[in-house]
């Protein structure tokens, strides 16, 4: 089974997918984690997407699309995707990886936030974590970048007929997990 959790930044797909995991057993596939690891080992991936990560832009196709794939293979059960895809020729590229596998992306839950609390979050994650792009104009840039790349993958999906489940996102870690876990149990029809 292929779940992917979707939003913008700041909506808490890490978090509610760490939850997810522990939950349903799914391996966690973070794209931003595993570009932020690449970036500080140091590897010529992370040497060619570190500045790009930084800025708050999109890391060029092929690459993470290249970074799902070798994951992927690795994976023979569950998987919840978290940041991927996040363009429309990374979701036609995702199509295509799983067919190749006789499989599909079965679910998406769709985290749904006001911009303004989203950034409020992220600049108080700041504090707390020290992200690189967390600062003020990479989050403008990354939410620019949500807006006007990554929000068409639901209409992907919704025209594919994958079954879309939006969740309120606004609330405490908690709640908003109650919401995600009803409908992961809805989406896989295991009720847990
Ligand atoms: P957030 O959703 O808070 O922006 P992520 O950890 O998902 O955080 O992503 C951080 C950064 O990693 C993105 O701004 C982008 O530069 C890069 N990145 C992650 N996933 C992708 C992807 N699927 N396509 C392009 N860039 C990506």
């Amino acid at each position: 089974m292929i779940g992917v959790i979707f939003g913008p930044p700041g909506s808490g797909k890490g978090t509610q997918a760490a939850l997810l995991h522990d939950r349903f057993n799914l391996v966690h596939l973070s794209t931003g984690e595993i570009l932020r690891h690449e970036v500080a080992r140091g590897s010529e991936l992370g040497r060619e997407v570190g500045r790009i990560m930084q800025a708050g832009q999109l890391v060029p196709d092929d690459l993470v699309d290249r970074v799902v794939q070798e994951h992927l293979r690795q994976v023979e059960g569950d998987v919840l995707l978290d940041g991927f895809p996040r363009t429309v020729e990374q979701a036609k590229a995702l199509d295509e990886m799983l067919a190749d596998a006789d499989r599909h992306v079965d679910f998406v839950i769709a985290l749904e936030a006001p911009e303004k609390l989203l950034v409020e979050r992220l600049l108080h994650r700041a504090q707390v974590e020290g992200r690189a792009d967390d600062t003020r104009q990479a989050i403008e840039e990354r939410m620019h970048e949500y807006r006007t790349r990554t929000a068409a993958v639901l209409d992907h999906y919704r025209s594919t007929g994958v079954p879309v489940f939006e969740v309120d996102a606004e609330g405490s870690v908690d709640a908003v997990f109650e919401r995600v876990r009803a409908s992961v149990s809805q989406a896989t029809a295991r009720p847990l």
